[in-house]
């Protein structure tokens, strides 16, 4: 019997099919080499998006088409609202904190459905993965969150926080190093919240920093309103904690700010990235923007593009706002035009391109430490230690393996290399 599992949405997403893959190994399936091949088909949907759910709604209809019949399994990031049609649609759908329970529920005899309740918590994150990659693993540290920042599903689909014991977390590091490792990603909706006892996030950042090995640590996403000073200066002292952040804004505006409901102004903001440099004045910045948030006017707009201009990231995620059911925002008036939506996402683009560019251009003469990730011909593909597209032409096989390079050459997507 063999299995099959499509993924959408993020990293978390792509650790929790790794939790998937696991559960059903464990029931004896064996992987599918391709989709027509497999007996059961594993989904973990993505709701931040409605096209992402709407996504699902056409997978379904080829599946439907496929010769073997395969078993659908629906997990990941389900809303409440879409449950009960996607009952009809598919076998079976699971809360991800089930996917522990699914040798029980896959049987014949067994309850169809999960009942969906949250209350009672399975601790779902305590399955040893089966890792998708060699050399990179995602570690997830918590998950849920209890922040309903005003656009966003994810408390609805995931619901409240829950963090994974420490020693579970440290020790899944440990195995992982002496497996050969490069690279773990510490996973959670708000890692900078995680708690356990007396352990918080920089607490939990200086224990895997002190585990003895020649490996990286990043982590993603952070709050702006819990990313503090204790944060920073574990990163700054961790050798092993790569000098990237990702550190979501969302808009460069305060009244946008607080119709968002992300308990920070653009002045605090400003004041942590001040201080984050002071520490590590080579950081690599990325952050997360929403344009066309309702009622967002153009000189609101016009303040988020200040704010990329002053604050020069290296890397940006841009996204136009669509309203998403259940959020607090879906109840205003989506009242910016799509075109107009457009126009800031472009021009925000483009202010990106502009400092990226300088910045890559910045390191040109540099050496850098790259974990190599793919290949294609004789060209090579990788990361920088702080989380720059870099590639290089090499005859050798380097994929999973530090290497230095001398930067030659930068666009502002991408920075070339030369061994
Ligand atoms: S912090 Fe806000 S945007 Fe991030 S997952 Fe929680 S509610 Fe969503």
């Amino acid at each position: 019997m063999k299995y099959h599992i499509i993924i959408f949405g993020c990293q978390m997403n792509i650790s929790d099919a790794e939790r998937v893959a696991s559960v059903l190994e464990t029931m004896k399936y064996k992987e599918a080499k391709n989709i027509n091949e497999a007996d059961i088909i594993a989904i973990v949907m993505c709701s931040v998006r409605q096209s992402a759910v709407d996504r699902i709604f056409g997978l379904i209809e080829k599946l439907k088409k496929l010769d073997k019949k395969p078993t659908t399994v629906l997990t990941g990031c389900i809303l409440k609202k879409d449950r009960k049609k996607f009952i009809e649609k598919f076998d079976y759908v699971l809360d991800i904190k089930d996917i522990k329970k699914m040798p029980q529920i896959l049987k014949p005899t067994s309850y169809k459905v999960s009942d969906g309740t949250h209350c009672k918590i399975d601790n779902y994150l305590d399955i040893a993965p089966k890792y998708s990659s060699k050399f990179s693993a995602n570690v997830p540290i918590m998950t849920g969150c209890n922040n309903f920042c005003s656009y966003c599903v994810v408390p609805y689909s995931r619901q409240r926080e829950i963090s994974r014991p420490a020693e579970e977390i440290i020790s899944e590091i440990k195995k992982l190093v002496r497996k050969g490792y490069k690279e773990i990603w510490l996973l959670g909706q708000n890692v900078n919240s995680y708690k356990n006892g007396k352990i918080n996030f920089p607490k939990l950042l200086k224990m895997a920093n002190n585990i003895p090995g020649n490996f990286w640590i990043r982590f993603t996403s952070s709050h702006p309103k819990d990313f503090n000073n204790e944060v920073i200066n574990t990163m700054a002292i961790g050798e092993k904690i790569t000098p990237y952040l990702n550190l979501p804004i969302q808009s460069g505006d305060d009244k946008i700010l607080k119709a968002m409901n992300r308990h920070y102004t653009v002045k605090d903001y400003k004041n942590k990235i001040k201080a984050l440099r002071k520490k590590i004045p080579d950081i690599c910045l990325s952050t997360d923007i929403i344009v066309g948030f309702p009622g967002e006017t153009k000189k609101q707009f016009e303040n988020t593009a200040k704010l990329f201009r002053d604050i020069k990231y290296d890397m940006a995620y841009i996204n136009k706002y669509s309203a998403r059911a259940e959020t607090a925002a879906s109840k205003l008036k989506d009242n910016v035009s799509i075109i107009e939506k457009k126009r800031r996402e472009k021009l925000l683009t483009k202010i990106l391109k502009q400092t990226a560019l300088e910045k890559n251009k910045k390191i040109i003469g540099k050496t850098v430490e790259v974990l190599v990730d793919s290949k294609k011909d004789k060209r090579l593909f990788g990361r920088t230690k702080e989380y720059k597209n870099i590639e290089f032409n090499s005859d050798k096989n380097l994929i999973g393996k530090f290497i230095k390079l001398k930067v030659i050459d930068a666009t502002p997507w991408k920075i070339k290399g030369k061994l």
